[in-house]
Formats: C-alpha cells, structure tokens, sequence
C-alpha cells in the first residue's frame, strides 16, 4: 500500500507512464518521437492539413460512476475518433490528460487495454500526455490528416443535397435510460460504452458529401448545427428514421421516434450528399458493414419540417408539423 501510494507522486508517476502507456505500438514512420521526452515530435506528410479535435470525460457527468475502465478507454478514444471521422480525416496521433485520483494499477491495467485494443484497431500513436492526481478526469486530444482542402465542414450544405445517416440510431440513449433505471441493458449496453467510430466511413464520404456531423448529441441537434451553419432548412421523413430494432420495447412509436431523434451518443455520421451519388454511396458503404438510410432534403427555407405517418411533437419551437 505504503509503495503504491509513494509511486503515485514524485518518480512513480513515470513508472506508471512506463508501465500503462509507454511503447505500446508505433504505427507511423510520422512519428519521430513519441513519449518520453518533453515534447514529441510529429512530421506530418506533404500536402497533408491537419485535424484536431479534444474531448474530456468527467465522471457524474460524461459515465456513470463504476463504469468498467476498459470500456472508458475505448469511449475517450472513439469519441475523438468519431470527430476526426466526420471531417473525413485520417487519424494519426492521440495526446492523453488523465487526472486519477490515486495509483490503481487495475483501474490503469483495464483503462490502458480498453484504449489500445482501438488504438490498434484504427493505428493511431499515443505520443504524449500528462498524469495528475485529482477527481477523475480523462482528456485525449486526437491529431489527424486530409489532403489539403478535402476535408468535409459543417457549413456547405446545399438546397436538394438529401440528408443522410449510418445505420441506426437509439440504441446508446434507449442503453442509459435502461442503467439508470437500474437494469443491466443486455445486449445493447455496448452501443453506450463502446461505440463504434466511424472513420472508414468518414473517408469514404468526403468526396461525395457535402457537409457532414457526427451524432453525438442526437440527430435533432447535430443535423441543426449541419443547417444552421449552412443556413439552410430541411425537410426530414420521420418515417425514414433508421431506428435500432430495441427501440420497438418502448411503449409507443412517439417514444421510439423520440429517443432516435434527440438521445445522443450514437456516434453515427449525418451527411448532405447529391442526389446522384445515392448509388455509389449505398454500395460503397454496405462493402464496409455500414446501411445507408436517406432521411430528407435540405430546402432553402429555414427551419425543419417533419413529414410521414408517423408523428412526434418535440419540444421547445422552430419545428413545424405537418
Ligand atoms: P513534463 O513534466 O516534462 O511535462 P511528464 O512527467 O508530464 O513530463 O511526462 C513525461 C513523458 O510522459 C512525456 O513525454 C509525456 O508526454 C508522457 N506522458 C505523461 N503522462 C502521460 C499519459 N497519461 N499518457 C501518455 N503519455 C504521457
Ligand atoms: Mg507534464
């Protein structure tokens, strides 16, 4: 006990360093130098623009207290991934600030497998970070590339681009409600803890979309930061939502329609593409594992207009019915 709590001030913080987060995969000729010195050094092709992104995990706040470690160093990654993702971007380097309240090798065991096992996945270098002892607080900041001028923004969505998502939504937000009712959420758990960044479909999209998010705050709210900086509206076809087949437990279809549209956390992409590259796209993106749906048209007028059988009723205004 006595050691542990020794290593975790003064020297301990590098065998820690050493032992979690060191060596542990290079995956770029890119990266000259990697953890270990002050700074590292990074050398990112020609031609080559960078894309950054960071996020932050608190506890209470971003997980539930007692959330597996393996699966928080999974989410820290894949939700940086997913923003690297939907500017089309190829990530290369992740920088990592984690404020841990003591030195539990294994919290930091979990922690650390949790993050490589996607690092791998998606060879992605951990080259620097920052260890401190506080509430826990887990920062990762993710560095990618595009060719110069390719990557997709939010703001050039036009007037008759159809509005498109990845595969299906619901099912991380249908996942929370389920644990913080106190059940275990079965087999839809790993949609809230282990989300998949879609970064293979982010590069197969920037040369036919033209504007694109990824869903992290519900389809609602990230399709209207897609049209508010475009300054455009859309119309959207409930009917067409690609709801996860969980969904059909809820009580009624306005419940279903309701989580699809505002719960977060799904990390799918919402894209704008022309009409004439549905094909392409549709057979492009099943090659990977990925279904396309087409869920409306962005429209000149402001604003979202909802369509189809179905009917829900958000809250709050600036929606129209109809
Ligand atoms: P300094 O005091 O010069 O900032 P540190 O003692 O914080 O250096 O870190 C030593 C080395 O370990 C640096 O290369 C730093 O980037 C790396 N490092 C520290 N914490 C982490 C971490 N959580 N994950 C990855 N690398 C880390
Ligand atoms: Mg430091």
């Amino acid at each position: 006990m006595r050691e542990q709590t020794k290593k975790s001030e003064g020297s301990g913080e590098f065998a820690l360093i050493e032992e979690f987060f060191s060596g542990r995969g290079k995956h770029h000729s890119e990266t000259i130098l990697g953890i270990g010195d002050d700074a590292a050094i990074l050398s990112p092709p020609a031609g080559k623009q960078l894309v950054l992104s960071v996020d932050t995990m608190v506890e209470g706040v971003h997980f539930l207290p007692d959330t597996d470690p393996k699966t928080l160093g999974h989410k820290l990654l894949a939700v940086n991934l997913s923003d690297l993702a939907a500017m089309g971007a190829e990530p290369l380097w992740v920088t990592l600030a984690l404020t841990i309240p003591e030195n539990n090798p294994e919290w930091l065991g979990k922690f650390s497998q949790g993050l490589f096992a996607l690092a791998d996945r998606f060879r992605v270098d951990l080259v620097g970070g920052d260890t401190t002892r506080g509430p826990l607080v887990m920062t990762l900041q993710i560095y990618g590339i595009v060719d110069a001028g390719a990557a997709v923004c939010r703001s050039s969505a036009q007037a008759g681009d159809l509005i498109c998502v990845t595969n299906t939504l619901g099912a991380a937000g249908l996942a929370l409600r389920q644990l913080q009712a106190g059940g275990d959420a079965a087999e839809i758990r790993h949609y809230l803890e282990t989300p998949a960044p879609r970064i293979d479909e982010g590069i197969l999209l920037r040369d036919y979309a033209t504007s694109m998010v990824d869903i992290s705050d519900g389809l609602m709210a990230d399709l209207g930061h897609i049209l508010g900086q475009s300054g455009v509206g859309a119309t959207v076809n409930l009917d067409a939502i690609p709801m996860h087949s969980a969904l059909s437990s809820l009580a009624s279809v306005e419940e279903q329609i309701e989580l699809a549209m505002t719960a977060g956390d799904d990390y799918e992409l919402c894209f704008t593409i022309p009409e004439q590259y549905v094909p392409v796209i549709r057979e492009r993106l099943s090659s990977i594992g990925s279904v396309l749906s087409i869920i409306g048209i962005v429209a000149e007028a402001k604003g979202i207009s909802l369509v189809g059988e179905q009917q829900w009723f958000p809250e709050g205004n600036g929606f129209q019915h109809f």
